[in-house]
């Protein structure tokens, strides 16, 4: 046996975890904080008081609102050379993945040139950047442990997967309050997304036993809880489960990657900006039932960690079980089909042609032809 196995940033979870922020960064000697966030996390009332505990603990914050959904690499290079110019000494990202992607990627270019296009791939980067505290308010991309930052490169129309050394968040504050105001569409999508990434680094050709074990608890929690975190967000218990399932899925892909539902995933917000939960809540069934042939034990096992009663059935029945569940919970979370989101088919064959050339593809448990991805898509719309 043999693998690689790490988890870049250092975890405190739990209620009220957020506050430790200034107490945090002050810790490290930081004086100057760059902190980013989106309209949205400031109109939810998230960012003052954290900004509060910063200044309590003698630490100033430069304040950046326009993080934008599917970061794209211009507003990275914008909020970037606002950072360098106010020389901060650390860098706090509150909010969901495209914060703390985009907080990632700047805090890259604080000490290696820009553009940040250049670094598209694993180990490119070579300078360690400024610590990094990443405070999740969603429960999906489990950013905030993992060695990754998507960035959209506007002019390839292409989501980069910036990745491996020197990328990652050095703190991770996971606190389920902040959670409970995410409204019901987001509560979904990005839980679906977590989801996926549990589901993805289960079958991945990457996994290995320790992923294997964080991903099937992170199912276990993510489709125990996701239906009540999003019918009643106030649900404490569900959203702090919620939490800990997205985050135990990241220290699952972080290290075993992903499959075809990102690699589809990632060109349909590539060229119709969907939002990423959706685009991969929406494939994630058809993938799913693509990879059963190639993994039929490994989807037997998730099925018995979404609580399915698998007595009596063969494995190919209980995976096609896990299959059902998961469609089931896209009608119940109401998720859209393509046709729905305006995806027109015209676009399929470029969609099938850049799929294959995503990083994920190549751990997928079944190898895809563009036919493969043409059929999952038609099933999508
Ligand atoms: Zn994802």
């Amino acid at each position: 046996m043999e693998f690689m196995f790490g988890i870049p940033s250092f975890v405190h979870f739990g209620e009220g975890a957020s506050k430790k922020l200034g107490e945090m960064a002050a810790g490290m000697g930081a004086k100057k904080a760059f902190v980013m966030y989106d309209k949205g996390v400031k109109a939810a009332g998230i960012v003052d008081g954290l900004i509060a505990t910063l200044k309590a603990a003698g630490v100033e914050a430069v304040e950046f609102d326009g993080v934008l959904p599917n970061p794209p690499d211009t507003m990275v290079e914008e909020a970037a050379a606002l950072a360098r110019a106010a020389n901060v000494d650390i860098v706090v990202a509150v909010g969901g993945g495209s914060s703390i992607d985009s907080a990632k990627a700047i805090n890259i270019l604080l000490t290696n040139p820009s553009p940040i296009n250049q670094y598209d791939g694993i180990n490119t980067v070579k300078v360690p950047g400024k610590p990094l505290i990443a405070i999740p308010t969603t429960s999906g991309t489990g950013s905030e442990v993992t060695a990754f930052s998507i960035v959209t490169d506007t002019v390839r129309k292409k989501k980069m997967v910036i990745g491996g050394q020197f990328v990652g968040a050095t703190i991770a504050l996971a606190d389920p309050l902040l959670t409970v105001g995410m409204p019901p569409k987001i509560t979904a999508s990005t839980g679906m997304d977590a989801l996926t990434h549990a589901i993805e680094a289960y079958v991945s050709k990457g996994a290995m036993i320790p992923t294997d074990v964080l991903a099937l608890k992170a199912i276990d929690l993510i489709c125990n809880n996701i239906v009540k975190a999003t019918k009643s967000g106030s649900d404490i218990e569900a959203r702090s489960n919620m939490l800990l399932g997205s985050m135990m899925a990241g220290f699952a892909f972080t290290n075993a990657v992903l499959g075809l539902v990102h690699s589809i995933a990632h060109p349909l917000s590539a060229h119709f900006n969907l939002p990423h939960g959706v685009a991969n809540a929406i494939g994630l069934p058809y993938v799913m039932e693509f990879n059963v042939p190639a993994a039929t034990a490994k989807f037997k096992d998730i099925a018995v960690a979404m609580a399915i009663d698998v007595t009596g059935m063969t494995d190919t029945d209980a995976a096609q079980a896990a299959v059902a569940l998961v469609r089931n919970l896209n009608r119940e979370l109401e998720i859209p089909t393509l046709k729905e989101c305006g995806i027109s088919r015209e676009m399929f064959d470029r969609l099938a042609e850049d799929a294959l050339k995503e990083v994920s593809t190549f751990f997928n448990p079944r190898d895809p032809s563009k036919e493969d991805v043409l059929a999952i898509l038609e099933k999508a719309y």
